[in-house]
């Protein structure tokens, strides 16, 4: 029985070790308490107490060397072994009032989140029977040792507020595993591995939401299409591993360029795609043009070999009332027509442009492109 979950369980957990950190820091407070406890039994001139505290300090003790030699599942048996002993011992010896029973409670927390429902339930049926046992048993045995009322009371709520404290420990812990796992998630989602920037879809989404932004609020926006010139053969001559490097290198290149606020993503392959908010066709064409010239500039390095890299960028202005589709439509002719001007460069989608549905259109619509395209410098 595991006090959360089973070790397969953790190796495949991202936080398996913070588990196990979580687990020694317990064990660590639990020995410490068992030590104050030692000290006041020897106070009150109660030697057994004290003898049954310095057993739990020491299997506390023995836990944590165990965890840290991640030898964890003798380290949780003994945790468990402990802790039933422990408080039901201390139950019986003091009675239901010195609150000792609650320690149980600290299993509950753990039990609940098992992964496997039916050792969840095993495990919290068992805790509950002890519960009932321990309350059943000392409606119907004398109290061994009685405290004064005043001990008594102090020892309740000693015992009180370590479940307490213990309970926000954990209940911390899991809150934290669950916002890790839900970035982890979000990241993934959100985010192209390879490259670190936004993938297509969220990419869509942000522009979206950018774009009805800018409606409102009356301010440009400019819509950019990027792609490395001839990567097939970066692939072919350097291999596929260098080829994601390039890909990697140019998107690093194009954040370190970009201003905050800008959205850049992959949009798939060794194409990239920027919204740029509160810009308008002259900044787009020039950060455009910083963005082209420092990938032309700083060459990657792969595997002690130099790979030179350019890329072509077509440029769209998205006016007021104009679809992101039609956006997209007008900066990839813009992007087509720098690549059939010889790559490397930024070309201007010319404004109003219309899309290009047909293939006479998109003939008219390359040609008017090509007017405004930027040769590199
Ligand atoms: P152009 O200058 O006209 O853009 O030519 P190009 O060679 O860059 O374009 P093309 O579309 O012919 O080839 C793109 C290549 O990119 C083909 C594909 O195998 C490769 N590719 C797509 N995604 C990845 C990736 O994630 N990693 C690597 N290494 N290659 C990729
Ligand atoms: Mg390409
Ligand atoms: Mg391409």
């Amino acid at each position: 029985m595991s006090l959360a979950r089973s070790p397969a369980d953790s190796e495949r957990g991202m936080s398996r070790g913070a588990f196990w950190l979580m687990l020694r820091r317990i064990a660590v407070f639990a020995g410490c308490v068992d030590m104050v406890y030692l000290l006041a039994f020897f106070a009150l001139g109660m030697p057994v107490m004290a003898l049954v505290n310095l057993l739990s300090a020491s299997m506390y003790a023995a836990a944590y060397v165990l965890l840290g030699k991640r030898r964890n599942l003798p380290a949780v048996a003994l945790m468990w072994t402990e802790v039933l002993g422990h408080a039901g011992a201390c139950t019986v010896l003091l009675g239901w009032d010195s609150g000792t029973h609650y320690f149980l409670l600290v299993f509950l927390p753990a039990v609940a989140v098992s992964r496997s429902p039916r050792h969840a339930i095993a495990a919290m049926g068992f805790v509950l029977a002890v519960y009932l046992g321990l309350d059943a048993l000392t409606q119907a045995v004398p109290v061994v040792y009685p405290l004064a009322p005043g001990p008594l009371m102090a020892l309740r709520w000693l015992s009180i507020t370590v479940v307490f404290v213990m309970f926000a420990y954990t209940a911390r812990y899991y809150t934290q595993r669950v916002h890790e796992a839900e970035g982890r998630l979000y990241d993934l989602a959100t985010t192209d591995t390879l490259s670190g920037l936004w993938n297509r879809r969220q990419f869509l989404q942000m522009a979206h939401a950018e774009i009805d932004r800018a409606r409102r609020h009356h301010t440009p926006l400019v819509l950019v299409l990027a792609d490395i010139d001839h990567f097939k053969r970066v692939n072919d001559q350097h291999g596929h591993d260098t080829g994601d490097r390039v890909i990697q290198h140019v998107a690093g290149l194009m954040r370190h360029q970009a201003r905050t606020g800008d959205l850049i993503g992959r949009w798939g392959g060794e194409e990239f795609v920027m919204l740029l908010p509160m810009t308008d066709g002259d900044g787009a064409l020039e950060l455009s043009e910083r963005m082209r010239a420092s990938v032309e500039q700083i060459a990657c390095q792969h595997g002690g070999v130099t790979v030179p890299v350019t890329m072509s960028l077509g440029v769209c202005e998205v006016l007021p009332g104009q679809s992101l589709d039609h956006a997209f439509k007008n900066a990839d002719a813009a992007l087509y027509t720098a690549k059939n001007a010889g790559r490397n460069q930024v070309c201007v989608a010319p404004l109003a442009l219309p899309a290009r549905p047909t293939a006479p259109q998109a003939a008219r619509s390359t040609v008017e492109a090509q007017a405004h395209a930027l040769p590199a410098a």
